[in-house]
């Protein structure tokens, strides 16, 4: 029997005319989405070869305890990764326990006391202005003496070139270029908008490192910014990268030395990449790494879809339902407290763990308004799976991300629209 979607659909609350919408929809973007297959299938061979040529087996699934001393499984996924990013090497680490933690260990490790750090495309990802020190903070960068500049993007989103050369001075040692938009609304850079920007500042000073935050970006596209010239790229496992099954990491792929850095910052010097035990968490890290590439997708197509049925109903979106993508986030201006409630409840009941739970607007620490989070995930604080949040404030934007599988995050997006009718919201 042919499978009925729109049976099956209607027995989970979503009525006719919402499925019916969301078809036409999915129809309009066949032949975007056979791209970003294509994209996946690059990836995924890439991801393949980097397996079959560093010889994962078996024993590299197995983990190691106590020092960790020749632990294969690490040593050899390292070696993958490095080759995946083309890269001298890599550190991948459980120890490593989150984005923020992964981008301060490579900030941290590759500045010294009298350095500055330089940031040509605006202001950072929020965490990192405690780690730099815009914000004070204990352990700073600032308060070791590390310096900061910053040159922000011009109106219209192009690189401030002129701004950027005269921020390069005898001081300045590192450059950190964040790829994602993360929660601004500035467009997200392309890898080619990397590069150039990348060339362009070591012609002005050839021994300025480069590292760009990656998280959000790995294999949206073919390349990746260690491919045009960075000298680290750095991101979370509970992103992208993880495939959805690593329980926790960050890694940094990039020169010799960088990463020789990273490594003596995060365990000791003299220690570096030698120990930190991988305890049990090898296969995960593998496998959720092989599954990427597809998982990206999902999470690529689950942002367009979101664009497409929300702009034909009269939304605002960032990025349009049409512009290219070149990272996962998706912003919805839902114009109404009672919308971004809406939308965030709908998604939390579509999700396969805690779909129970009736999400509200609270006050979490850090933030000036109330917030709303929807996440319904295996992996606590994931956002390479379904998950929604927003501040309770004007213009009541609801910033999205994730899906492990297009499937169940198409439902996803139809029961957040039905939620939304059925409250008589539109
Ligand atoms: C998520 C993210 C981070 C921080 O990662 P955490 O794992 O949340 O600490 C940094 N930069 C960007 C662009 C991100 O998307």
């Amino acid at each position: 029997m042919e499978a009925n979607l729109k049976e099956i659909y209607k027995s989970m609350g979503i009525k006719e005319d919402t499925f019916d919408f969301g078809e036409t929809i999915l129809d309009s973007l066949k032949e975007r989405f056979e791209k970003i297959d294509k994209v996946a299938e690059y990836n995924q061979l890439r991801v393949l070869d980097a397996f079959r040529k560093n010889h994962v087996s078996e024993a590299c699934m197995l983990g190691t305890t106590g020092y960790g001393y020749s632990d294969i499984g690490r040593d050899t996924l390292e070696k993958v990764y490095a080759d995946i990013f083309k890269t001298e090497d890599a550190l991948v680490r459980p120890q490593i326990t989150c984005g923020t933690h992964a981008l301060a260990l490579a900030l941290m490790s590759n500045l010294r006391p009298g350095d500055e750090l330089l940031s040509p495309v605006g202001k950072p990802y929020d965490t990192l202005e405690e780690v730099i020190g815009i914000r004070e903070s204990k352990g700073s960068l600032k308060e070791y003496g590390v310096t900061y500049s910053q040159v922000d993007l011009l109106d219209d989103g192009s690189f401030d070139f002129e701004g950027i050369k005269k921020a390069i001075n005898d001081k300045t040692k590192l450059v950190t270029i964040q790829r994602s938009k993360g929660y601004q609304t500035r467009p997200t850079l392309s890898v080619a908008r990397i590069g150039e920007l990348i060339a362009f500042i070591k012609d002005i000073k050839p021994d300025l490192k480069v590292m760009v935050d990656n998280c959000y970006g790995e294999f949206v596209e073919t390349i990746e910014p260690s491919f045009v010239g960075a000298d680290m790229v750095v991101g979370s496992l509970i992103k992208n990268i993880g495939g959805g099954l690593a329980p926790i990491g960050g890694y940094i792929a990039g020169s010799k030395e960088c990463v020789e850095n990273a490594a003596y910052r995060l365990t000791s010097p003299g220690l570096g990449k030698e120990v930190g035990a991988s305890l049990g968490i090898l296969k995960d890290f593998y496998q959720g790494l092989f599954l990427a590439p597809t998982v990206t997708a999902s999470a690529l197509k689950t942002a367009i879809f979101a664009a497409n049925v929300y702009e034909k109903l009269g939304f605002s979106v960032i990025p349009n339902s049409t512009e290219s993508r070149h990272d996962i986030i998706q912003a919805i201006t839902l114009g109404s407290k009672e919308r971004l409630i809406a939308f965030c409840q709908g998604i939390q009941s579509s999700s396969p763990v805690d779909s129970f739970v009736n999400v509200e607007p609270w006050d979490m620490p850090g933030y000036d308004s109330e917030v709303i989070m929807a996440a319904g995930a295996f992996i606590s604080g994931s956002s390479i799976e379904l998950s929604a949040d927003g501040p309770i404030k004007e213009p009541y934007n609801v910033y999205f991300q994730g899906g492990l599988t297009f499937e169940h995050a198409r439902f996803g997006i139809l029961n957040s629209l039905q939620v939304m009718k059925d409250r008589k919201l539109l």
